[in-house]
Parts: structure tokens; sequence; C-alpha cells
């Protein structure tokens, strides 16, 4: 079929607001490694990996073969029952833990039942309904992950089960405090100060959870330094506050030189969330933590048909095997570093590019006119990266900031390649093409 009669029946049958990339939207339908092929022939360098998903590619033989192999025994069995790859997989996610002492990991279908998950035991354990997130934060698409949501265009309603607090991280994107400091240290420790203020003025004192991502995802791969983080742990810890680190988008080598995103910071969560790359692909997404905390839930609930089911459990520990023997982390972090230095370079090179972030393979360029965010000017970059054969994703509240992140097994020369073409979509956008 092609793109345009797809999309035609598409807009029939799917919701309105699902909107898709692209003026011409593309259908993908097969991928090796970090390329992959639409349904017209044409091939693309996979620069946003399916929004931050596709870790250690596509169609790893590996992978594959652990699916394949799973679904010819049993496609599924349920909770009710042992399934050995769910065990096997839980064990092998607690040996890389950066939480010590004994641990848990419940399983379920995605990022947003992830969360779901944490704040569930997070407000039982602590007998407190109340959570602290971040402004710029995205959590999740379900009610209660929309409701610690911190940018208003994903939260179409204000309701939640949770009494919700936002702090200010500390980046220009989300936080007023940022034009009064110039040191970033000052600015961290103003920003944690804020998490003190707002437990001591705007909560019963007794509050569950804080919550964050240690890059801020959706909000535009916005790092929160790691003085901001291990500042705001020690106000928690003072005041018996659980942290859960969203990692949905941060875990297993995607910053580089650590493993999980929070370990950059050297503070020790309590509760950490996870999907995306766990499952390259696949629907998974856990919750690993303190057992105690985990435990506390009243005990026989069985609260997801699909969690940790064999297929997805089976193709998940192939991925971390494959993540792990092929040193994706030690690549993300040499790949990445070049493409950082190689988009610095663009910046200084092109006045539209207002900053540029990010660690590892998880980087963004932001798209700036006369200082202010310009998203006509990131979908215009998209198309144009897109006419050369790259996809690339964007996010931040203002939908200016471009995501790029590919699969960790990405070599230096795509990379060099990507960053080639972001040159001549930079040189399209300023000389108005689009
Ligand atoms: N948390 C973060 C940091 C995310 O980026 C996302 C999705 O983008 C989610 C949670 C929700 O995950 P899912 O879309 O799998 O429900």
């Amino acid at each position: 079929m092609r793109p345009d009669e797809l999309h035609e029946r598409h807009r029939a049958v799917l919701p309105a607001w699902l909107s898709l990339y692209y003026e011409k939207p593309i259908e993908l339908v097969r991928g090796e490694g970090f390329r992959v092929w639409d349904s017209e022939g044409n091939e693309y360098l996979d620069f946003f990996g399916g929004i931050v998903t596709t870790i250690s590619g596509h169609a790893v033989p590996e992978i594959v073969e652990a699916v394949k192999e799973q679904a010819q025994r049993i496609l599924h069995s349920s909770t009710l029952y042992l399934i050995e790859s769910q065990v096997r997989l839980a064990e092998k996610l607690i040996s890389l833990s950066p939480i010590s002492g004994e641990q848990k990991v419940f399983f379920v279908g995605s990022g947003s039942e992830a969360n779901e998950a944490a704040l569930l035991f997070a407000t039982q354990y602590r007998g407190s309904s109340e959570v602290i997130a971040l402004r710029g934060s995205y959590h999740g698409g379900s009610f209660g992950t929309m409701g610690i949501t911190g940018q208003s265009s994903w939260r179409p309603t204000p309701r939640t089960a949770l009494d919700v607090s936002y702090a200010l991280p500390p980046h220009r994107s989300y936080s007023p405090l940022y034009a009064r400091y110039d040191d970033p240290e000052e600015l961290a420790r103003a920003c944690a100060e804020d998490v003190r203020s707002l437990i001591q003025t705007s909560t019963t004192g007794r509050v569950a959870a804080f919550i964050a991502e240690p890059i801020q995802g959706v909000g535009g791969f916005i790092e929160l330094p790691p003085a901001y983080l291990s500042r705001v742990k020690e106000i928690l810890d003072e005041h018996g506050v659980l942290f859960v680190s969203d990692e949905v988008q941060t875990a297993f080598g995607r910053t580089g030189s650590h493993f999980w995103g929070i370990e950059h910071s050297g503070v020790e969560p309590d509760l950490i969330t996870m999907a995306k790359g766990l499952g390259n692909g696949l629907a998974i997404g856990a919750v690993m933590g303190r057992a105690e905390i985990i435990d506390a839930l009243s005990p026989k609930l069985h609260i997801s048909t699909f969690g940790g089911n064999p297929i997805s459990t089976a193709g998940a520990l192939a991925n971390l095997e494959y993540i792990l023997e092929n040193d994706l982390q030690k690549n993300a972090d040499e790949v990445g570093g070049y493409l950082k230095e190689r988009l610095l370079a663009l910046a200084r090179e092109h006045r539209c590019v207002g900053e540029v972030r990010g660690r590892g393979l998880m980087l963004a360029i932001e798209l700036v006119r006369d200082g202010a965010p310009d998203p006509r000017a990131a979908t215009a970059f998209m198309e144009a990266c897109r006419e050369r054969g790259v996809l690339v994703g964007k996010g931040g509240l203002a939908g200016n900031a471009i995501r790029i992140s590919p699969p960790l097994t990405v070599t230096r020369e795509a990379a060099g390649e990507a960053a080639r073409v972001f040159d001549e979509a930079l040189s399209s956008v300023e000389a108005g093409e689009r």
C-alpha cells in the first residue's frame, strides 16, 4: 500500500491527536543495525531509535532468535505461574543495579506502568500520597503519570490521584531561577533548596517520593547536574522521602560512561523505573529497588497480566546480554563523545543553534531564532534530515529541541555522516528553504 493511502486510512480509524512525524509520514518496514528502510525502499540512518528505544539495533540475530525460540514454545502463561526468563532477567538486573542491599524487580508492559507501580509502592510504603516531580519532566501517558508530568503540552488533564508539587530543575528552559545565577553550582544549590522549601511550605511534611529523570527526555534531553541531584538527595534523606529515578530513557549505557543515568551523580536511588531499551523494542517495563518498599504492597496481588511475560523477558535477557557482551556502553561513550564534538562545532557555525547538550548517545540541538525557541525551525530541520536520509526526533516544551539517540551500536563513520547531514540541514533552515 502506498504511504499516502495508508496515511488516509490511518486518519480515518486512529485518533486525530495521534500525531505523526513529517509532512508525508513514512512507514518503516525493515531495520538492520542502525539503519531502517521505508515501504518505498528509502534507506535512513535511524538516529532516534523508535523514541530512544532501539538500543542494540534492529534485527539483532541473538535477540530475534531468543524471541522466536520462546514464541515457538509458549507465547503467554501469566504472572500466576513461574516463568524462568522472568526470574533470570530480575536476577540480571539486580546484579547490575546501583542500589545496595536486598532488591526486588516488578515487571510491567511499559514505562508509564513502571512509574505507576513505583508510585504505588512508594505511597503505600510511606503512607502518603504526596509526590514531588520536576518542571519539564515527562513520566508517561496514564492518568497517574500525566499527573506528575511537568509539561502542560503532555497534560491534557490536571487531575491525578496523587498530591503533586513541582520543583524547579536547574535549566533555563524550566526554571526562572536560572537568570539569577551565573555559577552553575550556585544555581544547582538554589534549585535543590527549592525542594526543601516545597516540602516545608507546600506539603504535610510526609512526602512519599521525589521522582526525576537523570536526563529529562521528552523535555529536550536536559541533564540534571550531579551537584543538583546529590544535594536534593541529602534534603530528601533529611525528610525520609524516597528517590525514584525514572530511567526509561537513560538506562543500559545510553548515557555513555555509566550503565544507569543516575550513576553520573553518585546518588543511590530507592527505586528505578525502566522500559524502552530494556526490550530493545519489545513491550516491557520494570521497577527495581529496595525489597522492603516493593514488598510493602499487600500480598497476593496480580496487577499485570502481561508483565514479565515469557516473550518480552526472554528477549530482554538476550538484549541485556548483547549490550554487555559487546560493551555498547563504551561505544556510546566514544561515538557519543565524537558526535557531541561535531555538534558543538556546528553550533559555532550556525546561529540557529542555541545549545548542544546531553551525554553519551542522548544528545540534543536546541534551535532558536534571535535567542527564542524556534519550533518551526525544528520541523524544517527534521524534514531536511529526512530528505537526506537521517531520522531524528524532537522534544522540549516548545518542541524546538532536536533529539538524537541512535542505537548504541552506531559507528563513528555513521555519526560523521549524520553530522554532515545536520550541517546541510541547518544551512537549509537558515537559508529559509522551508
Ligand atoms: N518515563 C520517561 C522518562 C519517558 O520518556 C517515557 C516515554 O517516553 C515514559 C516514562 C513512558 O513510557 P511509555 O511510553 O512506555 O509508557
